[in-house]
């Protein structure tokens, strides 16, 4: 493969979507796309593995988009597959460049050479962080995070019964207000920190942008059934913006009493 570069025709790693927007929830997506740059080849994964949930969160980019038009939100996104580079991983971790994802080898990620490791953190992983670490330091009041993926249905042949999961780490102030008020929100299954949690390693972004910078935070996983279409990743997108919005209100109200 040689020296693995991006061509300059290739779109950058992480784009910012919304860029004039003024709200104050800032939208993440690092698992928005199954793009494999050609830098780095298709890893030797089969066309099912990189239509799945391996390669990427189906519809979650969707959904963010709406949200950040409903929000008026920033968002920021990664353009490569979270197989080659996950951006919700820290470089040091087994999953950041997983050589298995569920039930699919990634050949290509075997025996990864540090260089090689190396290169996927400075073309994929650097891009996304300092996007997102601009864009944080760039907003003229403290972001919101609100981070945003969706889940398999399915998981080792095991169904899950959970539709919306409420994913928080040390910071549950925003996580708890959502869960609080889920019920008057959703008619779904909302649960707190399912199907993953912080034990999972899930709470990467959430801890290194929201905990390190005071901002408060919260992850937020949709089953993929439930956002499948156009129509349903609207609606779920106008749920879930109603839902921060009215969370954050509600703890706006207790600072003032
Ligand atoms: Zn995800």
């Amino acid at each position: 493969m040689g020296n693995a570069k991006m061509t300059q025709d290739e779109q950058p790693a992480a784009i910012l979507h919304n860029p004039s927007a003024q709200g104050n929830v800032l939208l993440v997506c690092e698992h928005a796309s199954n793009r494999f740059p050609s830098a780095f080849g298709d890893l030797g994964v089969d066309a099912e593995a990189k239509q799945s949930h391996a390669a990427w969160d189906p519809g979650a980019l969707a959904v963010a988009k709406h949200m950040s038009e409903v929000l008026d939100a920033k968002l920021v996104a990664s353009t490569v597959s979270r197989l080659v580079y996950d951006c919700n991983r820290p470089p040091e971790a087994a999953g950041a460049m997983p050589a298995k994802s569920e039930k699919f080898n990634i050949p290509g990620n075997a025996d990864l050479s540090d260089e090689a490791r190396k290169q996927r953190v400075d073309q994929v992983y650097r891009p996304f962080l300092s996007l997102l670490y601009g864009t944080i330091t760039d907003a003229v009041n403290e972001p919101v995070l609100a981070t945003i993926h969706s889940f398999t249905p399915v998981y080792n042949d095991q169904p899950r019964a959970v539709e919306i999961g409420i994913l928080h780490d040390s910071d549950t102030r925003l996580a708890d207000a959502m869960l609080a008020l889920a019920p008057q929100f959703t008619g779904l299954n909302v649960q707190r920190n399912d199907p993953y949690g912080p034990e999972d390693g899930v709470t990467h972004t959430l801890k290194l942008h929201g905990l390190e910078n005071g901002l408060m935070n919260v992850m937020i996983e949709v089953r993929n059934d439930l956002i499948a279409t156009p129509e349903d990743q609207k609606n779920i997108a106008e749920m879930l913006a109603d839902l921060i919005s009215a969370a954050l209100e509600k703890l706006e109200n207790e600072v003032e009493k």
